[in-house]
């Protein structure tokens, strides 16, 4: 008898989490590895947030939440929204989460029935495909090129709607590229979603990580058609550095907010009611070392982009968001997970394969990790790029 459901099978762990710990286990026997592992910031939490949260928890909130979580920071995301993201949805069509990832997977439950078809730009974010998996419907990939700056245009996306099309996920900055849309690629691609009526799903996570002056422009600010159709996401992982603590959230038209707040009823009630305050610290607080934050990934984008475009037979394109490179491996003529073992195991060196976005010529290298990892962690895939 098999133990497990069918809809399991169809789906495979996380492969940017299992190489993370497979990264830290060799660490922690005393391996010298250069990790570019997970896409985890090597910062660690600014004080004031933590102090807020220890502070919420010696003055008792320590009891059950809303399930959409407590109302001042429902409040303080909705004007963080308007003001910066110029998205109006009130606090009641808010829902905080346990992570963007949870938010992402609530969405995609709220909106997608069984046989639907979502359309997911590649390469992607490792766990879109299996979450729209876990629901029944079905990943329907839009391949885009290194020269069209891995982005999916408004015809290839108009091209690609069937009949069952019920959903796009969108993500910009984007992991694994580093891609972001502009405003006139996102007006084209949200004039199509309107007319086909295509639910966009607007993961922003990378908001801020972005460089070169480019600006992030969320979907939902391009008027009220495409705002009735959008849910947008996003979270404190990557910019307050709390991985740990899963915070994200969704803004949603009603009946989809309404929708996800009644599974979250069932499934996990609410997010863990401190953390929540530590969340409020973080988005009504000072935001000045944002821009140090920023800074600091751009100086190692930068560093990383002179010195792998120095490297012969591998291919790189400026990511101009985020805070990784996907690195095309094609001439070199492996597969990414055995080009990946062979760097880890031979090398020392942690990377993503790209199968796990959909591209298996390439491998991902996250440059949330300190210079000198880097450095010494691209000096070896130096070598193995010579050697191979
Ligand atoms: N979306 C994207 C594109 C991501 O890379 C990640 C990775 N952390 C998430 C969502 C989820 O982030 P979290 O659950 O930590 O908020
Ligand atoms: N999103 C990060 C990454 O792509 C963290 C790991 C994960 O959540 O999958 O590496």
């Amino acid at each position: 008898m098999d133990l497990v459901a069918d809809h399991i099978a169809k789906i495979a762990p996380s492969i940017t989490l299992q190489i993370t710990s497979q990264a830290k286990k060799l660490i922690d026997q005393g391996e010298d590895v250069c990790s570019f592992g997970a896409g985890e910031p090597d910062l660690d939490t600014p004080e004031f947030i933590k102090e807020a949260a220890i502070q919420a928890l010696q003055t008792g909130k320590t009891k059950y939440t809303a399930s959409a979580g407590i109302l001042p920071l429902r409040e303080a995301i909705h004007e963080k929204l308007l003001l910066e993201n110029n998205v109006d949805v009130p606090a009641s069509q808010i829902s905080i989460n346990c992570g963007a990832k949870h938010s992402c997977y609530q969405a995609i439950l709220a909106c997608c029935n069984p046989g639907d078809e979502v359309i997911i730009p590649a390469p992607y974010w490792t766990s879109y495909p299996d979450m729209v998996k876990l629901v029944g419907a079905e990943p329907y990939f839009v391949e885009t090129k290194a020269e069209n700056g891995w982005k999916m245009t408004a015809d290839e996306f108009a091209d690609s709607i069937s009949g069952r099309t019920r959903m796009l996920i969108l993500n910009s900055p984007n992991n694994p590229t580093g891609a972001v849309y502009t405003r006139e690629e996102l007006e084209a691609i949200a004039e199509v979603a309107v007319s086909e009526d295509v639910i966009v799903l607007s993961d922003e996570i990378y908001e801020k990580l972005i460089y070169n002056d480019r600006k992030h422009v969320s979907i939902a600010s391009l008027g009220k058609d495409i705002a009735n159709l959008t849910i947008t996401i996003n979270g404190f992982s990557k910019l307050y550095a709390m991985t740990g603590w899963r915070l994200g959230y969704t803004a949603a038209p009603k009946a989809i907010a309404d929708a996800i707040d009644t599974i979250q009823s069932h499934t996990t009630s609410n997010v863990t009611s401190f953390a929540q305050y530590g969340a409020l610290a973080a988005i009504k607080g000072d935001q000045s070392f944002v821009q140090d934050m920023v800074d600091e990934y751009d100086m190692r984008r930068q560093y990383m982009l002179s010195r792998l475009k120095a490297i012969k037979n591998i291919r790189v394109i400026e990511p101009e968001g985020a805070f990784y490179f996907l690195v095309d491996t094609t001439p070199i003529g492996l597969s990414s997970t055995n080009l990946a073992e062979k760097l880890l195991s031979r090398y020392k060196v942690a990377t993503v394969p790209g199968i796990a976005f959909g591209h298996d010529k390439s491998i991902r290298f996250s440059y949330a990790t300190s210079l000198d990892v880097i450095k010494k962690g691209l000096d070896r895939f130096e070598d193995f790029c010579k050697s191979h």
